[in-house]
């Protein structure tokens, strides 16, 4: 039987979706319009936080909340070995230096203990701490926040794989995004993420004054706020008037926003969210329940105590030595038959631009993690029976 190839992950692009853009492409505004505020309210409300700001991609939302903290040169924040290059990077783009902490090898994630024990390695004053929702859990962070609040340290939150996650907080279920435990928490709308903008990302906090530094920073460091203005000669003419083409820019920006065609599209999904999560949160019992009878070899992700993921990707764990088989041929041999793979993440300390910055360091966690970890398809259009081709397939390639 042919059956269809199944990636990792992609997008679910409905007609209400394509209808939504296809408004603004005949509206007025492609870019600065309504629409960019119509998302940035609607996802706020939606995640319980009092400001959103919307930007070009998450990569780009990151940068800006290094930025809206002032983080510089000699100033150290802590990343866990196990993410996305762009968590690292961010703080690069500031110049500051990151340490990496390593992760629990069953979860992914970094555990307070873990980013504790971080502290220890920094040079210089840890001024930021960024835990990662891998893969759609959160891990503590109330416990995390405690362990920044002794450092003097802020959180950024990298909750680009947690759109829609939740987590107890002193028996009170939390949406990350709330920011409650935390200064800002970053997004991403890249099509392999829960909701898709095409490309896009945004940040949210409870904080006024890191909000209106994000949305300055997004444009420019433009201000157009009379009110705000520094140099009021330039600011009005000679009878006092307001010199309505002026504006100013008193610390660099960039340009990161987001447009109204991609905005549309962000609202459009917003609305799909729940929809969304409940399906892969479907997803992920349906494929724990398959691999029970293979629990030896081929384990999922050990799930959080306290945390209600939203399941972005669907990692599993193989023990591919008893298998018999390197993690390429297997992937090369589920590709074969119609499933497709990826691995979560090369650990970032690895990449030879980190090696070269801060040596080889010692992540015990981080290997025991890469070593195993395999992520199998999971996104919002797969059905029960996808799931159980992927597993029938696996035990294929075990039993072969
Ligand atoms: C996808 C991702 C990013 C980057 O998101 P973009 O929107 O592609 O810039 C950053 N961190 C993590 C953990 C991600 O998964």
């Amino acid at each position: 039987m042919q059956q269809k190839f199944l990636p990792y992950g992609r997008q679910l692009i409905e007609d209400d979706d394509i209808e939504a853009v296809a408004a603004v492409l005949r509206g007025d505004y492609l870019t600065t319009g309504p629409t960019v505020a119509a998302f940035e309210t609607a996802l706020a409300a939606r995640l319980d936080a009092p400001f959103a700001v919307a930007c070009s991609s998450a990569t780009a939302g990151l940068h800006l909340a290094a930025m809206a903290l002032g983080l510089d040169q000699g100033d150290v924040a802590i990343v866990p070995a196990n993410t996305f290059l762009a968590t690292a990077n961010a703080i690069r783009y500031v110049g500051a230096d990151v340490v990496f902490s390593d992760v629990d090898p069953d979860t992914g994630l970094s555990t307070a203990t873990h980013f504790e024990a971080a502290t220890k390695k920094a040079s210089g004053p840890v001024k930021v701490i960024l835990p990662v929702h891998f893969a759609g859990q959160a891990q503590g962070p109330e416990e995390i926040r405690k362990v920044a609040e002794r450092q003097g340290a802020k959180i950024i939150e990298d909750a680009c794989h947690a759109i829609g996650a939740e987590y107890d907080r002193n028996g009170v279920r939390s949406k990350i995004g709330a920011c409650l435990d935390s200064d800002m928490a970053v997004f991403s709308f890249h099509p392999v993420k829960t909701i898709a903008m095409g490309e896009g990302g945004a940040v949210t906090t409870r904080d006024a004054g890191l909000a209106e530094k994000l949305s300055r920073f997004r444009s420019h460091g433009m201000v157009r706020d009379a009110t705000r203005f520094s140099q009021q000669d330039m600011a009005t003419d000679t009878s006092g008037g307001l010199n309505t083409w002026y504006y100013e820019m008193s610390e660099l920006g960039f340009n990161y926003r987001a447009s109204d065609i991609h905005c549309a599209l962000g609202l459009s999904q917003l609305r799909k969210l729940d929809r969304f999560v409940a399906h892969r949160n479907d997803l992920a019992d349906h494929y724990d329940h398959l691999l029970a009878p293979i629990a030896s070899v081929v384990r999922p992700l050990r799930r959080i105590a306290g945390s209600s993921p939203a399941w972005h990707l669907y990692v599993a764990l193989f023990d591919f030595q008893a298998i018999g088989k390197s993690r390429a041929q297997v992937m090369a041999e589920l590709q074969m038959l119609g499933v497709g793979t990826q691995v979560h993440y090369v650990p970032v300390p690895h990449q030879p631009y980190y090696r070269a910055l801060y040596g080889n360091g010692e992540y015990p966690g981080a290997e025991a993690y890469y070593s195993r970890c395999l992520s199998l398809p999971m996104f919002a259009s797969m059905s029960h029976d996808d799931a159980t081709h992927v597993v029938d397939s696996i035990v294929r390639v075990l039993n072969s």
